[in-house]
């Protein structure tokens, strides 16, 4: 085959590895097609490695099988992990695509064929920054999130000031470089300080907001691989990072909407730290509580029941029981649909995917928005390990610190009834006066059991 007629080929390949991308992400949008958007995003994935396996330019393939096998032998464990702690896995996936990106940088900077220009010197210096401060910014996302590193927000005096300056020393030494792409001892320095103010950028802020910095980190990621695409004159990088770091952001600017923060709030605020006394004062309170046998009597002569799944439904794995709840309502004639909240849990879409394996039909996931309206028609709202995004405060009480954060309006139903293991607050470490309202009834207990215990009372299950 001649040297023109495989580049051909590999042209091809490249432009359907990004229809691919674009076609994964449009099916992701949806949990009905989901499942084949991430499919359609593999076949890309592979299609690009292979395609750019088959380059005249690579000599040698020892370089590229050692590193392949050790991806692997990483990847392969990373994959499996258990789905609550896919938000620090997906910080650490940031972390190691961000270090690849900074290193290809770096390699270019010193082993590139010719003399960098003082334009690709600012194309390497703009994707190594952003490259080194992802990976130190994932790396602590990821230890915040599996609790290595403490959540709270670790915050000093004049702190903004430390860290913008340390950005501004790294985006100095950029220029500097750019003016004298020669002055090879300052390239290592750069490197150093944006890898400090990844650091700096992302240890003063709290675990609740972690995945929304994650999402913002998988941009700059994106952003960074996409300038290294330009680096190495590789549309396909360029392509695919364009879209990871756009999608990344746009999933970041929804998260933020829906917990009403702006970024600046998220970046610089100390939201997330536990507020532990308010939470003890409310212990006082009275609540009404009942056993799984009252509330499956509740649940039977109901017309409609709403579902409102959360952080705790998933951390039980209460799932697949729920769908029994669902199933034997269902039979009973009782309207069951779930209430879906764009951030309980602790990822986006994470009910959708929980809900999705039990395989409850995706015409009964009700959005927000959509379901508000229908809780004063409804008989029972039952919550299932969900806390913040039912708060009422949201709505009424302006001192709180999630107050204009859109949730569900739970506390309109006639009945409502939360499963929880105690009066312990949720992630924004905030007390609920849903627990205290009148036709609220508690349930406490872990979501599998209890939701297994009504099962039974209703004569369903297996
Ligand atoms: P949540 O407010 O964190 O509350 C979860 C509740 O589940 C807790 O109050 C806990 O109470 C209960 N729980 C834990 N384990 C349980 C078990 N085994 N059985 C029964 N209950 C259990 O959760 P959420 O309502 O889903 O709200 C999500 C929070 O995460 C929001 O603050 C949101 O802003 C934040 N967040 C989410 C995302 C996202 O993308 N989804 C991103 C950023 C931030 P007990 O300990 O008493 O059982």
């Amino acid at each position: 085959m001649t040297a023109q007629a495989l580049q051909q080929y590999l042209d091809f390949a490249y432009i359907a590895a990004v229809v691919l991308f674009i076609l994964s992400l449009k099916g992701l949008s949806s949990p009905a097609s989901a499942r084949w958007g991430v499919l359609a995003g593999e076949i890309g994935a592979a299609l690009a490695v292979i395609a750019t396996l088959f380059n005249p330019e690579l000599v040698q393939y020892k370089w590229i099988l050692i590193p392949l096998i050790i991806g692997a032998g990483v990847g392969v464990p990373l994959g499996l992990v258990h789905m609550t702690a896919v938000p620090q896995r997906t910080a650490l996936s940031h972390a190691f695509g961000a270090l690849s990106a900074a290193l290809i940088g770096i390699a270019e900077y010193y082993v590139g064929t010719a003399p960098v220009t003082r334009f690709e010197m600012g194309e390497i210096a703009l994707e190594v920054i952003i490259g080194s401060l992802t990976f130190t910014g994932s790396l602590i996302a990821a230890g915040k999130l599996q609790e290595v590193l403490p959540q709270r927000p670790i915050v000093y005096r004049g702190q903004n000031i430390v860290s913008l300056s340390v950005l501004a020393g790294a985006l100095g030494l950029a220029v500097a470089l750019v003016v004298n792409p020669a002055h090879a001892m300052l390239f290592p320095v750069m490197v150093l300080v944006a890898l400090i103010f990844g650091v700096l950028l992302v240890t003063p802020i709290g675990g609740a907001d972690m995945p929304t910095v994650i999402s913002l980190l998988n941009s700059y990621a994106g952003f960074s691989a996409a300038l290294l695409g330009f680096v190495l004159n590789s549309k396909v990088l360029v392509v695919a990072g364009a879209l990871d770091g756009s999608s990344g952001f746009i999933l970041s600017v929804i998260m933020c909407k829906a917990m009403n923060r702006s970024f600046t709030n998220v970046m610089f605020g100390a939201f997330g730290q536990v507020q532990t006394s308010a939470a003890g004062v409310q212990e006082a309170k009275p609540v009404r509580s009942a056993n799984a046998e009252e509330a499956a009597a509740i649940l039977e002569a109901a017309g409609s029941v709403v579902i409102v799944p959360g952080y705790g439904m998933a951390v039980a794995q209460a799932q697949h029981k729920v769908r029994e709840l669902y199933d034997v309502l269902t039979k009973k004639g009782v309207n069951v649909r779930f209430a879906i909240h764009p951030v309980a849990g602790r990822m986006p879409g994470h009910m959708n995917v929980l809900l999705a394996e039990a395989d409850i039909p995706y015409d009964r996931l009700i959005e927000m928005d959509e379901i508000n309206g229908d809780f004063p028609q409804t008989d029972v709202a039952l919550v299932i390990g969900a806390n913040d995004v039912t708060n009422p405060a949201a709505r009424n009480d302006h001192s709180s610190p999630i107050f204009g954060m859109p949730i569900l309006d739970v506390d309109k139903a006639h009945t409502v009834m939360v499963i929880k293991r105690s009066m312990s607050p949720g992630f924004a470490g905030i007390d609920n006066p849903l627990y205290y309202l009148e036709n609220t009834l508690m349930l406490f207990g872990d979501a599998k059991q209890f939701v297994g215990g009504i099962v039974r009372e209703l004569g369903g299950g297996h």
